[in-house]
Formats: C-alpha cells, sequence, structure tokens
C-alpha cells in the first residue's frame, strides 16, 4: 500500500485529494498544523465523510525540524505540498507571512524530501495567478510568467524551487500549475464560493445584497475533484515535468453571478452591489489556459462544466443554510 503524505490537508484540494487517495488505496497522512480550535479542524474531510480514514500529524510548514522528522516517521512514497496562504487579497495585509508559508515553506517540504525521502515523488501545487499580467492571450506551460500579488511571487519561488530541486538533485518534483478550481469545499472568501453563499442567503431570505469589487476580472474555473485527479496523474508519470490544469473557458465574475443568480430564478443585478474596498492595488484581469499538455500526456480532461459546479455549490450552500436555521 503507498503511501502520501499531503500538506494543506485541511483545504479544499487536501480533502479532495485524501478522498481520490484513499478510493486508490493509498495510506493517506495529512500534515495539520496546531490550532486553537481543534472541534472545527478537519470540517471539509468530515463532509466527505472521510476524516477517520486518514492519519493526522502535528506540523507547520515554516518548521523544517517538524517536516524533517514527518518524513523519517511517515516514510511517504509521494508528498503532495498544498499548503499554503491562498487567498491573494490576504497577500497584500500579509506578505511576509504569505512569503515564508507559500514560498520558503514549500522549500522546507522540498528540502526534507531531499534530505531524508530523495527517492519520493513529490507535488507543487503552482497557480495561474503565476501568468498575472498575461503576456499571451492563452497561457500554457510556455508562457512567461508576471506575477501580480505578494502571493504570486511567493508561488513563482515555489515553483521554480521545484523545477531547480528537479535539475539539481535528480529528484521526483512536479508542479501542476493549476488555474482556479472551485467546490462546495472552497473557501467562502473566494469570490465563486462567496458568491453561491450569497445566493443561498439571498434565495432563503437572510440577506438581500451582495457586495463584491471588480466584476469584469476573468477567470478559467474548473471543478476541484477533477483537478485532484491531474496531481495524482503528474506524480504517476514515468518523468517529472509541469503541467498547465485549465478547462480552457474563461468567464468573468459578473457573468458568474448572473448564472449563479439565475440558478434560483433571481435577477443578480437586483442584489449584487460593487464596492470600491474590495478592489485590489494589482489586479489579474484575465485567466485563459491552455491544458493540450495534460490532455495528452496525462490523459486528463476536466469532467464538470462550469454551470454543473455552480449548481452543485449553490444546492451545498442552500443545504449549509437550511440546516443553520432548523438548529
Ligand atoms: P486552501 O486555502 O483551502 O488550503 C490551504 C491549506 O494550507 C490548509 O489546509 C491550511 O491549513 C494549510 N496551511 C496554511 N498555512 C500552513 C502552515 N503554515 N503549515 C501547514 N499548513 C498550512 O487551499 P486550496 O485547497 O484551495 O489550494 C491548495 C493549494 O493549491 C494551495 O497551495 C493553493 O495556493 C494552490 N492553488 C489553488 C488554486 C485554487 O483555485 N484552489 C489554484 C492554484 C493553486 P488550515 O486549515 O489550518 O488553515
Ligand atoms: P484568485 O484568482 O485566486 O484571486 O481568486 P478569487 O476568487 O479570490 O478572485 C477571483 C477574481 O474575482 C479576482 O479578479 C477578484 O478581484 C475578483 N473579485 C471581485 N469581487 C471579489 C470579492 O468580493 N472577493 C474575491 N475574493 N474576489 C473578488
Amino acid at each position: 500500500m503507498p503511501t502520501a503524505l499531503i500538506t494543506g490537508i485541511t483545504g479544499q484540494d487536501g480533502a479532495y485529494l485524501s478522498q481520490l487517495l484513499l478510493e486508490k488505496g493509498y495510506r493517506v497522512v495529512g500534515l495539520l498544523r496546531r490550532s486553537a480550535s481543534a472541534d472545527v479542524i478537519g470540517e471539509r474531510l468530515r463532509w466527505l465523510g472521510i476524516l477517520d480514514q486518514v492519519e493526522l500529524v502535528d506540523g507547520n510548514l515554516t518548521d523544517l525540524s517538524s517536516l524533517i522528522r514527518i518524513m523519517e516517521t511517515v516514510k511517504p512514497d509521494e508528498i503532495y505540498n498544498l499548503a499554503a496562504q491562498s487567498f491573494v487579497a490576504a497577500s497584500w495585509q500579509q506578505p511576509l507571512l504569505t512569503g515564508s508559508v507559500t514560498g520558503v515553506g514549500a522549500v522546507n517540504v522540498l528540502e526534507a524530501v531531499r534530505i531524508v525521502r530523495s527517492d519520493a515523488r513529490f507535488y507543487q501545487a503552482s497557480s495561474s495567478e503565476m501568468f498575472g499580467l498575461i503576456q499571451e492571450p492563452v497561457q500554457n506551460e510556455k508562457t512567461p510568467f508576471y506575477p501580480r500579488s505578494p502571493y504570486a511571487v511567493a508561488k513563482l519561488y515555489a515553483h521554480w524551487m521545484t523545477v531547480n530541486y528537479r535539475e539539481s538533485f535528480g529528484m521526483h518534483a512536479s508542479s501542476g500549475i493549476l488555474f482556479n478550481h472551485e467546490s462546495p469545499l472552497r473557501g467562502i472568501e473566494f469570490v465563486t464560493r462567496k458568491v453561491t453563499d450569497g445566493v443561498a442567503r439571498i434565495k432563503l431570505g437572510l440577506a438581500t445584497q451582495l457586495p463584491l469589487g471588480n466584476l469584469d476580472a476573468t477567470r478559467d474555473w474548473g471543478h476541484a475533484r477533477d483537478y485532484v485527479r491531474a496531481m495524482h496523474l503528474m506524480l504517476q508519470q514515468e518523468t517529472p515535468d509541469d503541467y498547465v490544469v485549465a478547462t480552457g473557458r474563461t468567464t468573468s465574475i459578473r457573468d458568474f453571478c448572473r448564472i449563479a443568480f439565475s440558478y434560483v430564478g433571481l435577477n443578480f443585478e437586483d442584489h449584487v452591489v460593487t464596492r470600491s474596498d474590495l478592489l485590489r492595488p494589482a489586479e489579474v484581469q484575465v485567466l485563459l489556459g491552455d491544458a493540450d499538455k495534460a490532455r495528452s500526456a496525462l490523459d486528463w480532461a476536466p469532467s464538470v462544466t462550469l454551470e454543473e459546479m455552480i449548481a452543485e455549490m449553490i444546492e451545498a450552500d442552500l443545504a449549509r443554510h437550511r440546516g443553520q436555521s432548523r438548529s
């Protein structure tokens, strides 16, 4: 039975990846950072019904010795580095923390792997945010990067260190340049979940307005369940490499709102208000990925449409709010 170690197991992707790897017969171990709110830890794993099937070990991405200890005791065959300060907007408020977790933290994991488990396979969660101020209308593995936030700069450092460890030490280290991916388990601060949660609350009469920032930005949104399949496929390849994972369709926030509100029979223009304090100091206006390499080399393709994903997210948020109002 192969062993997988997942950093960021309590996040959206960590939960879906755990589910996938358990289905495939892996022993799944997750790195958990200590929190005073232990009672709410693992909410996403619980939602998927797998909390009691994964092993959780204490550690932190900023603490190299904890990572070395975990590599020694867990002896993973595959390591998925998903942990990060992952919210772009927060990275301007906490640029140093973002640099030390999202950037240097990834190198701590690489170092622990190099020192203790150099034959293990390593996945780095890179991001389409690295393309930032896009240099080509459709972005693939060869498109030059132009990061636009402290988050994207930190991710770019981690990305190049992954490439560097592969080239310097011959490590099986791959980087997935994933475009935005969402689900009912997406953090509430991200725009898709903020919208589907807002739609549910407005539909149930719990709110009337939804404040948003820039409605003109566009994103290439896929479903997290599809995207964790690509992560796993990358580590099953003979040779490590970098891959863009995307749907090839880009949609504005405005159109996302239009689809989401109309799903429950509402008009978004009656409820969405724009607020200047939700605008970002520097914006990534458009992202649109070309995943041809992943399609041909990994035989990967997305299976969920944007409309299907929005429906799933709204149904989950309606159920959550109905549940809350009952209690
Ligand atoms: P989430 O924000 O949902 O999860 C982040 C995870 O990192 C959580 O488990 C969090 O733990 C953990 N974490 C944060 N800081 C530390 C730390 N210092 N030590 C250990 N663990 C820590 O992210 P997603 O699941 O959405 O994304 C997974 C990865 O993929 C991230 O690296 C993200 O930046 C990247 N990515 C995501 C994309 C997306 O669209 N979702 C697109 C491209 C890349 P806790 O629960 O304690 O907060
Ligand atoms: P990101 O692509 O990782 O930054 O994912 P987000 O979901 O946080 O943001 C996607 C886009 O939505 C960005 O261009 C934001 O500026 C835009 N956006 C507009 N209003 C909001 C909002 O209220 N919250 C968030 N998170 N993003 C918003």
